[in-house]
């Protein structure tokens, strides 16, 4: 293997560590000085705790050596997005609501790493709450796609992404409410997964649209994906929506997965707004397919037209009410001078809030008022149910629905933060699985002229994991476009 310890899969370092090759303090080392020597451009954490990486890295070593080794991820590098609580670590949401926030327990997901050896590392960028669709509405640093500085990394888990294709992490976690995993993926030219909705308990994530909200991973490579979410999937008593299923062996699933398939291809996805360069990207891909012997199947999900629309009003109704805790009372940016108790809450909201949040909160309440609720949010919530039918229906003909996960690659920092609309059609192609809770993932499928990744998506049935990891494992497989690194 000629990659630099920085830039090889988990998958590749727990042969590695198994035999001896390599420890996981000489890994966390490779991991913490690229990050020095890169970050400078890319700026994709908020924090970082050298000592404490080595001194769990040194912890995994002790630990395989006496024989007690935690399985694969014992010893591997994982950048954590700064949503998920980890105890004792600063939890900003990259707002000022939050700036001297800090995590007083474990999300589940975080429990799960710790107790499979993964080493923690730092607290990565994103959007205010994870709405955006570039990283740019943080309250505290603009992060660099690695592939062209000038350029978005995509968001809203923007830091995770450009960390973990910068190989400033092995593998990162981040949130995915519309498009947040798999859009910054996609413009970084690495994987990411959206699971099912409940696979992945939410305890310990900072709330934003609780019914649309996943954690998932960023990667390398599929097999990689495969192998983060099937630690961190499961059922969790304390996430009430969390589904009860076997979690299968993903990263097996990877390895044996073989065509045929049914593919779907939606027309509405391949309409007006999309960058020529992405089609002929993803038709290659749609090609590849059909010469390993799949069917392709043209399906119509008729009311993709209003994913949008819908989507924007259901996360910000459920955004203005998960939003409501934050009053400067019993955590979070107080108003220093305030007149009153109603005084305090302005202030404090007022001051820690950006303007995107703010604008979502207003949306939000306005849809959820008496007179609008009828109008906006319960007809939005119908509309939900016919996108969800949509896919479904296409289930009974195809095994996978197959689409570009976003309309255009990188764009150039703030070239649409001055229009909100353009940048929330960032996210035309992912927001429906979300609506319709189901699993999602993109995948590197190549470079426009202008050398920026494109990601082609996949999204299955719900718990349709395996499968769905599988068939974007033999895309992999056959390709070298995961194997490309940007030009830092
Ligand atoms: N870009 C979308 C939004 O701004 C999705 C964000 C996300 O998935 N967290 O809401």
């Amino acid at each position: 293997m000629s990659e630099p310890l920085h830039y090889r899969t988990a998958t590749d370092l727990a042969r590695g560590l198994a035999a001896g090759e390599t420890s996981a303090e000489e890994v966390a080392r490779a991991v913490i000085e690229r990050t020095q020597a890169v970050e400078p451009k890319v700026r994709a954490f908020h924090h970082r705790d050298e000592e404490d990486a080595l001194e769990q890295a040194r912890a995994s070593d002790r630990r395989r050596a006496e024989g007690r080794c935690l399985g694969p991820l014992d010893g591997i590098p994982v950048g954590i997005k700064d949503v998920l609580a980890v105890e004792g670590q600063p939890l900003t949401c990259s707002s000022k609501m939050l700036e001297n926030f800090v995590a007083p327990y474990d999300a589940t997901v975080i429990r799960r790493l710790k107790e499979r050896g993964a080493v923690l590392w730092g607290r990565l960028n994103m959007d205010e709450f994870a709405m955006g669709s570039s990283t740019e509405n943080s309250a505290f640093q603009v992060t660099a796609n690695p592939w062209d500085p000038e350029r978005i990394p995509g968001g809203s888990s923007g830091g995770s992404a450009a960390a973990c294709a910068a190989g400033e992490a092995i593998l990162t976690l981040g949130s995915d409410t519309g498009g947040s995993i798999r859009q910054p993926a996609a413009l970084c030219g690495i994987v990411g997964m959206k699971p099912t909705y409940g696979l992945v308990s939410r305890y310990g994530l900072v709330a934003f649209a609780s019914s649309l909200d996943q954690i998932g991973p960023f990667a390398r490579s599929v097999e990689d994906a495969a192998l983060l979410i099937g630690a961190i999937a499961g059922h969790d008593p304390l996430d009430s929506t969390s589904y009860r299923a076997e979690i299968p062996d993903y990263a097996e699933a990877v390895r044996s997965a073989r065509p045929p398939w049914k593919i779907g291809i939606p027309g509405e996805y391949f309409g007006e707004g999309l960058d020529p360069e992405v089609r002929a990207a993803v038709e290659l891909a749609i090609e590849f397919y059909r010469a390993e012997g799949c069917e392709i199947i043209d399906i119509s999900l008729p009311h993709t037209q209003y994913a949008v629309a819908v989507y924007y009003i259901i996360a910000t109704a459920e955004a203005s009410s998960n939003l409501a805790r934050y009053d400067g009372v019993r955590y979070g940016h107080r108003a220093a001078e305030a007149k009153d108790a109603v005084d305090l809450y302005f202030q404090s909201r007022a001051e820690g809030f950006g303007s995107e949040v703010k604008r979502r909160i207003i949306l939000g309440t306005y849809v959820l008022s008496s007179g609008y609720y009828d109008a906006y949010y319960l007809r939005a919530q119908k509309v939900r149910t016919l996108i969800r039918q949509d896919f479904l229906e296409a289930f009974k003909r195809v095994d996978a629905v197959l689409t570009p996960t976003s309309p255009v690659p990188a764009f150039k920092r703030g070239e649409r933060t001055s229009d909100p609309l353009a940048m929330y059609l960032s996210d035309i192609y992912t927001i429906s699985a979300n609506l319709a809770g189901l699993p999602g993932i993109s995948v590197p499928c190549g470079l426009s002229s202008g050398h920026l990744p494109i990601g082609l998506q996949l999204i299955g049935q719900p718990f349709g994991e395996a499968g769905l990891l599988g068939m974007a494992g033999h895309f992999e497989r056959h390709h070298d476009h995961h194997l490309k690194r940007p030009p830092l």
